[in-house]
Formats: structure tokens, sequence, C-alpha cells
């Protein structure tokens, strides 16, 4: 196959699922208008959303989700063993994601209080980078399938991808969007890292912090600007630890 008259031969990846909604996998299958373009250059090995096919000749395993059950350990040490390139796809994968939520929780108990006499095996939440190594990791709640797409194009001419490194503030305001801060709400942006074109801010919710901290983000400088608007420390914070991402506490 050739692309701008550079020769390459297609992508053989897996998508595997771990502790997570699935919504990253849907991200990859949606967008109609480039799908065809996108599965074109890859070979699916195995992606139960969008085929039957099953397999273990993968070249690239795109991961989603986090760790949270002894199977799931066993299961990402030999798709590791097998895969040449282990992409960790997504906030769950990345950091814990909204999953995460739950360490903080004793997990005794709150088994207990769910289930009763019939308790399941549940672990402490644990990204995918402090169980197995990752060679790439795309955050995001959900990827942005623009942004995947980018990185496959590079992956498949061997060009090193690099994430933006500005703050989502800068996307933000490329789309004249008025400040969350404006209308009285929290919003992350100043600190997060951008590419996902600030959709939040723009639907009117502010940035939860779903991609991670920003290059040099100044988290303390943050809490000031927060406070003098009238936001508690504890506010602030537990926004930031919704994603796993910056695991501040105050
Ligand atoms: S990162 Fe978000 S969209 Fe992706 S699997 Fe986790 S919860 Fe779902
Ligand atoms: S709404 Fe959020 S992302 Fe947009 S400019 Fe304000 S702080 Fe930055
Ligand atoms: S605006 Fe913030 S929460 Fe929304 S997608 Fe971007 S990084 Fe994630």
């Amino acid at each position: 196959m050739s692309y701008l008259g550079i020769e390459f031969s297609e992508l053989r990846i897996a998508v595997f699922d771990f502790t997570g909604c699935e919504g990253c996998e849907l991200q990859l299958a949606n967008k109609e208008e480039t799908l065809a373009d996108f599965l074109r250059v890859l070979k699916i090995i195995n992606f139960r959303e969008v085929s039957s096919a099953g397999g273990s000749d993968y070249d690239i395993a795109l991961i989603e989700g986090a760790i949270s059950r002894s199977d799931e350990i066993e299961r990402i040490s030999s798709i590791r063993a097998r895969a040449k390139v282990l992409v960790a796809l997504g906030s769950c994968a990345c950091f814990g994601g909204v999953n995460k939520l739950k360490n903080a929780y004793d997990l005794d108990e709150t088994n207990r209080e769910v289930y009763g006499d019939d308790p399941k095996e549940t672990l402490p939440v644990r990204p995918i980078r402090e169980v197995v190594t990752v060679d790439l990791e795309i955050p995001g709640c959900p990827v942005s399938k623009a942004e995947v797409e980018h990185i496959v194009q590079h992956l498949i001419l061997g060009i090193p991808y690099q994430f933006p490194v500005y703050p989502v503030c800068l996307e933000c305001k490329q789309r004249y969007t008025v400040c969350r801060f404006e209308h009285g709400q929290v919003c992350l942006g100043p600190i997060t890292r951008g590419g996902c074109d600030a959709p939040c801010p723009a639907g009117g919710l502010g940035c939860w912090g779903c991609r991670g901290p920003a290059a040099d983000a100044n988290l303390e400088e943050f809490f000031a600007l927060a406070r003098a608007r009238g936001f508690s420390d504890r506010e602030v914070s537990e926004r930031m630890n919704f994603f796993g991402a910056f695991e501040v506490r105050k």
C-alpha cells in the first residue's frame, strides 16, 4: 500500500477492553466520514465491537480501561507479551479514570454494602502503566477519534507524534467560547492538556481535566485563581481527581 507515494504495510491491530465503559472503543467505530479510510490502513485482528475476527498475531494492542481484578492482571500481561506496541487508550487506561474514585473507599465495606452475602472480587483501580510497560498513552474520556487518526498516520509513516503542550484554554478561545468562570463555574481548562477542541466549556460544563495536566501546569496558581473566584480548594481538588489524572489532595 502507499500514501503520498510512501510505501507502508497495514498495521495489525487488536483492541481489548478492561475496566471501562467501552466509550473509547465506540469512538474508534464512530465518525463515519473517515471510518472507511481509517479501516483501510488497518488489519483488525481483534476488536469485539466491530468484528467477529479473533486472533493473537497483532503488532499493536490498544487497551481500553483500567485494571481492577486479578484476572485482568493476567490478561494484560499476556497481551503485553504478544504486542510490539502497547497503547493505553483513554483516561481509564492512562490514569484509572472515573473508576479510580472507588479507591477512596474501604472496598470490603463497600462490597458488603452493594453485594451483601455475594461479594465480588475487586482490587484498587490502577492505570495500565502501573501493571505493564506502556509505549504510548492517548488520554481523553473518551479519546478524540481525530487524534487517534493522527497518531495512526504517524505510526504508519514512522514519524513521532507530538501531543499538544498547550492547555484547553487555547482551543476554547479559538472557538470564541465565553469563559465558564464568567458564568460563575469552575473550569480546569488552564491546567489541562489541550487537543480535544474544548467541547465541555462550549457545552456549558467547564473542563473536568480528562486529558490530564498540561505541560508546566501551575496547580498552586490555579488553586489561588479559583480561590479568588470563590471556589474552595476541596471543590477544585475533587474536580481534579475525577478522572484520576491529577492526584492532588487538598
Ligand atoms: S476513558 Fe471514558 S469513554 Fe473511555 S472507557 Fe473510560 S469512561 Fe469510557
Ligand atoms: S472556559 Fe475554561 S477552557 Fe475556556 S477560557 Fe475559561 S478557563 Fe479556559
Ligand atoms: S474540555 Fe476538559 S473534560 Fe472536556 S474533553 Fe477536553 S480535557 Fe476533557
